[in-house]
């Protein structure tokens, strides 16, 4: 029978797999775990302050842990990151970052699933020396303020230049923390209040000016991830030449992953207290991975009053199905977020391809896409634009991956660096519609 007290510990323990460092306790996380902490015996990639978290946790560690070890045990190894592995030579960065890709394969052929975003985690950041990655760390020589790097000897921990990237590992922390102890619910207070004039230039200022004037690292990191989006269509909607907001507004959210994404439905409501001509808001999330669903929101009693409504919905397809589809609507607006159109370009693996065309259906309609890293940005804008040549269409660029000032503030450790940096959401923008052109035949689909 499923108790309410199991029910509450598998919540529990769920939020608690939303961050991992390999050098806390995984259940408390707390600095003061660091001391106590020790790793699992069996695939020695997790610490647990002691055998009370360590079986709390078992239910959602044991498949991994079982993979881990029975990795180990055919190529008799003590730990999966005790391959053999060249440390010197100039390349050895890249082979780092090829060796832990390798490492998630592996894994996941071995599990036929893919693995949680802490399990990701647990083989890009694991408990091995910053410079040489050998797995003999010394526990006196990590990191006390982030917690995030160790070495096996003074030499190594004298050579990396750890000191540039300290405080913002420090930041990652401290915001996992913070969202492992945070009342979600009492998020919905930080919603910006009907009619307000928009005085801002960036994240920061939006939430001084608008939310609080003094938020914690935490909190801010937490807010800004629910309004960075959110602030970016206004902001690109503001600098669209012929674009005028009427009563409707449709945005088709493109490539949208996760239920992840409803936790800042709320949120959006922010339109319709920055737009006052803004009556009916209708946020159409289409992506594969998500479950189909539609939900109409209570707004605030001011736009209720009013008669103004968002509406929501979730298509669990690719793009071009959803085009294609007897449901779809014509939208005002196409966003998609940290999309990675150029990721797997070429591939089988390739699935933007059949989509691309139906961003570029409608004439002066604004498309948006985001990316975490400028590089990223300048091969997704690009990726498009060839498409859009592909087609004889002709686009105009209103934004060229330029650095967007409503990014996200939350730092995330990135994967594909060999270990020395973060990224944030939203990162960069671009922006681009179709234009009007009578000498060219509209595309035809
Ligand atoms: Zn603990
Ligand atoms: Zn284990
Ligand atoms: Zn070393
Ligand atoms: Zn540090
Ligand atoms: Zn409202």
């Amino acid at each position: 029978m499923t108790t309410m007290k199991a029910i509450n510990e598998d919540l529990d323990i769920e939020r608690r797999d939303q961050a991992f460092n390999a050098f806390l306790c995984h259940i408390c996380k707390s600095k003061a775990s660091f001391c106590q902490s020790k790793v699992c015996s069996g695939c020695k990639l997790i610490s647990y302050c002691g055998i009370d978290h360590q079986k709390f946790h078992w239910k959602s560690h044991k498949s991994f842990c079982l993979t881990a070890q029975k990795i180990c045990r055919e190529l008799k190894l003590d730990n999966v990151f005790a391959l053999p592995f060249c440390s010197n030579g100039s390349n050895s960065d890249s082979l780092w970052c090829q060796k832990r890709w390798k490492l998630k394969t592996i894994f996941e052929q071995h599990l036929k699933r893919c693995l949680s975003l802490y399990e990701v985690n647990m083989l890009f950041f694991p408990r091995v020396c910053k410079v040489c990655h050998s797995t003999k760390i010394l526990k006196d020589l990590t990191c006390l303020k982030c917690y995030s790097v160790s070495y096996c000897s003074g030499e190594h921990q004298i050579i990396d230049d750890h000191e540039k990237i300290c405080s913002d590992f420090e930041k990652v922390l401290d915001c996992d923390l913070f969202m492992q102890n945070v009342d979600l619910l009492s998020l919905e207070s930080y919603l910006i209040e009907p009619n307000t004039k928009f005085d801002a230039h960036d994240t920061k200022s939006f939430l001084t000016n608008h939310i609080h004037s003094r938020l914690n690292a935490g909190l801010e990191s937490l807010v800004s991830q629910y309004y960075s989006g959110i602030l970016t269509v206004f902001h690109i909607i503001s600098e669209m030449p012929n674009f005028t907001v009427g009563k409707r507004l449709i945005i088709h959210l493109v490539g949208a992953s996760s239920s992840y994404e409803f936790q800042f439905m709320k949120y959006w409501e922010t339109l319709l207290h920055l737009l006052p001509e803004l009556h009916s808001l209708l946020l159409i999330h289409i992506g594969p991975e998500l479950e189909d669903s539609p939900s109409i929101l209570r707004p605030c009693d001011t736009c209720w009053n009013a008669n103004k409504s968002i509406q929501v919905r979730f298509h669990s397809e690719f793009y071009h199905q959803y085009c294609d589809s007897f449901h779809a609507s014509i939208p005002n607006m196409i966003v998609s977020f940290n999309c990675g159109l150029h990721e797997d370009e070429g591939t089988d693996n390739d699935m933007w391809k059949q989509s691309l065309p139906y961003f570029l259906k409608h004439v002066d309609v604004p498309i948006m896409l985001t990316a975490y890293t400028k590089e990223e940005a300048k091969r997704d804008l690009n990726r498009l634009i060839n498409e859009s040549i592909e087609h004889n269409i002709r686009v105009k660029v209103i934004k060229e991956f330029e650095k967007n000032p409503y990014s996200c503030v939350r730092p995330i450790r990135d994967w594909e660096s060999p270990g020395d940096s973060v990224f944030y959401s939203n990162h960069y923008v671009s922006a681009l519609a179709v234009e009007r052109d009578d000498k060219l035949s509209p595309l035809t689909l």
